[in-house]
C-alpha cells in the first residue's frame, strides 16, 4: 500500500501544479477586462479634450474670418470719401465708420477670449497627455504580457495532464477514484497529506494514536478526520518520540486494501 501512497503523492504533486496554474488561467482574463477598459477610458479622455480644442479653433477661425471681412470693408468705407457730396454725407459715412469698428473690437475680444480658452485647454490637455499617454503604453504592455502568459499556462496544463494521466494510470482504479473524490470536494486542492508526529499537514490537527499507527504501518487507506485528506507517513520523519513506531523498514505494502 505504501507504494500506492507514493503514487498518489506523486499524482497530487501533477494536480498542485496544474491546480495553481489553471488558477493563475482564471484571473488573467478579468485584469485585462479591467485594462481595456482603463486604456479605453484614458483614451476617450484624450479624444474628448482635443475635441474640445479643435471646436473653439473652429469658433476662432470662423470670427477671424468675420474680422477680415470687417477691415475690408473698413477699407472699402475709408476709399469713399472722395465721393462726400455734402455735410449729412459725410455724418452718415463717419457713423457707419464707428459701427463697422465698434463691430470688429468686439469681434476681436471675442477671439482673444477663445484664444485663453484654447490656451487652457490645451495645456490640460498636453497635461492629460503625457500622463494618460504613458499609462496607456504601460497597460498595453501589461496586456500583451498577460496574453502571451496565458498561452504559456495553456500550453503547460495541457502538457501537465499528459503527464498526469501517465501517473494516474499508473495507480489502482480504486485507490485512484477514492483520492479524485476527496480532491472535488477539496477546498485547498489536496488530497494527500504527509503526518509527521501524529500532526496532519493538511490541517495541522493532531491525529488519535491508533490512526496515526496505522498510517505508519501503511496497510490500508486512513484519511484525516478532520481535512478528509488520504494520509501517508513524512519522509524523513524525526519527530517520532512520543510514540511508538510500528512499521518495520522490511513490512511490505498490504495487497488486500482496496
Ligand atoms: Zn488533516
Amino acid at each position: 500500500m505504501l507504494e500506492e501512497l507514493q503514487k498518489l503523492k506523486k499524482l497530487q504533486k501533477c494536480d498542485a501544479l496544474i491546480y495553481q496554474r489553471e488558477d493563475e488561467l482564471d484571473t488573467l482574463p478579468e485584469e485585462n477586462d479591467s485594462l481595456e477598459r482603463r486604456i479605453k477610458e484614458m483614451e476617450n479622455k484624450i479624444t474628448e479634450l482635443r475635441n474640445g480644442v479643435s471646436i473653439q479653433d473652429e469658433e476662432r477661425k470662423k470670427r477671424e474670418d468675420i474680422l477680415n471681412r470687417g477691415e475690408d470693408k473698413l477699407k472699402g468705407i475709408t476709399g469713399k470719401q472722395s465721393a462726400i457730396r455734402n455735410k449729412d454725407e459725410y455724418n452718415a459715412l463717419l457713423r457707419e465708420i464707428d459701427n463697422i469698428k465698434r463691430f470688429n473690437k468686439e469681434i476681436e475680444e471675442e477671439i482673444a477670449e477663445i484664444g485663453r480658452e484654447v490656451d487652457l485647454k490645451s495645456q490640460e490637455l498636453g497635461l492629460v497627455e503625457q500622463d494618460n499617454l504613458k499609462k496607456i503604453g504601460e497597460f498595453k504592455h501589461k496586456l500583451a504580457d498577460n496574453l502571451k502568459r496565458m498561452k504559456t499556462l495553456e500550453n503547460d496544463i495541457e502538457k501537465m495532464y499528459d503527464e498526469r494521466d501517465k501517473v494516474a494510470a499508473a495507480i489502482r482504479p480504486a485507490i485512484l477514484r477514492k483520492y479524485e473524490r476527496i480532491l472535488e470536494s477539496s477546498k485547498t486542492g489536496k488530497a494527500i497529506a504527509e503526518v509527521d508526529n501524529y500532526i496532519c499537514h493538511g490541517c495541522n490537527m493532531t491525529l488519535p494514536p491508533q490512526l496515526y499507527n496505522n498510517v505508519l504501518k501503511s496497510e490500508r487507506i486512513e484519511t484525516c478526520p478532520n481535512c478528509q485528506c488520504i494520509l501517508l507517513p513524512a519522509e524523513n520523519r524525526k519527530n517520532d518520540k512520543k510514540g511508538p513506531v510500528i512499521r518495520e523498514a522490511s513490512e511490505q505494502p498490504a495487497e488486500d486494501e482496496e
